[in-house]
């Protein structure tokens, strides 16, 4: 699932929908998408 996170009032949300969307808490239009990290964590026993 992709994250946005919306470049004014920084808050992040799921994308509900493919394409642009708007921030949900203030309507702005310019919005970032946030990869979520992967962390791979390898362990070796
Ligand atoms: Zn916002």
């Amino acid at each position: 699932m992709t994250k946005y996170k919306c470049v004014r009032c920084g808050k992040e949300f799921d994308g509900l929908l493919e394409g642009p969307v708007r921030c949900p808490y203030c309507s702005f239009r310019v919005i970032e998408k946030v990869r979520p990290d992967v962390v791979k964590t390898v362990r070796a026993e």
